[in-house]
């Protein structure tokens, strides 16, 4: 079917940052971003003003760029301010977290400050459960549960790093660091897509010379300056 043709139907699904909705061909759904914010696990809720009109575009543009770059995504196009149409896709319940620079939970867990440069990308998974707080858990874990096969982790782990280069690259020419992120994937008709959003909600960006950070960490530790600081990434991400 023509995606021209589709029509939104009911709603599927209401996530903490996005509500899904159906269309009349049931291998495409509309994502709806919405201004709520949460962070620990939901435990801070609050609004940031236009946060899904700005959400929707940045992820809009990053998955066309990623798509020209041969990541295949779940991405179709932009519909209007706050909806873009993907493919309605099995999501697979293993986050994946990649990150260039110490900052957050890594630092936490092993007593180190924010902002070490890496040696080498770390991949990290974590368990898709909101009541669990997306637990941490190793690739026998995901295997001993079949919740992706090995073949489905070796092509997420290596689009995951293609995906950190070309991020790494498309930010740094903007005047952004990219220091970590969370990406997930789904199935789709036997093929394994990357899915979600790439936002500042679900990344860790610092603007290089001042790092300042232009993501969700000013609502996580009341820096102020919310919309502000997304609003820059908008207008950087448009350059
Ligand atoms: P950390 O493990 O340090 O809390 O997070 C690492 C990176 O992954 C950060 O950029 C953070 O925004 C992102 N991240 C981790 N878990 C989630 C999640 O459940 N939702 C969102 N939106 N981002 C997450």
């Amino acid at each position: 079917m023509a995606t021209s043709k589709l029509e939104k139907k009911e709603q599927l699904y209401e996530g903490k940052a996005k509500v899904l909705f159906a269309t009349n061909d049931p291998d495409y759904v509309i994502q709806y971003f919405k201004d709520d914010a949460t962070a620990f696990n939901a435990e801070k809720k609050g609004t940031i003003e236009n946060k899904g009109v700005v959400n929707n575009t940045i992820s809009a543009v990053i998955f066309k760029y990623l798509e020209a770059e041969g990541v295949k995504t779940h991405f179709v196009e932009q519909l209007s301010e706050r909806e873009s149409l993907t493919r309605y896709l099995e999501i697979i319940p293993v986050e994946v977290i990649v990150r260039n620079i110490t900052a957050g939970s890594i630092s936490k867990r092993l007593g180190v400050e924010e902002g070490i440069v890496l040696k080498q990308p770390i991949l990290e998974f974590c368990y898709k459960d909101d009541d669990l707080g997306d637990p941490f858990i190793c690739e026998s874990i995901i295997y001993a549960f079949d919740y992706a096969t090995p073949e489905e982790m070796k092509h997420i782990s290596e689009t995951a790093l293609k995906v950190n280069e070309l991020l790494s690259k498309f930010f740094d020419e903007r005047g952004i660091t990219l220091v970590d992120y969370k990406l997930e994937f789904g199935r789709f008709k036997g093929e394994v897509l990357l899915a979600d959003e790439i936002t500042p909600d679900g990344c860790r960006l610092w603007e290089k010379g001042t790092n300042e950070k232009l993501d969700k960490d000013r609502f996580r530790r009341d820096l102020g300056n919310i919309e502000e600081a997304y609003e820059k990434v908008l207008n950087k991400v448009m350059e």
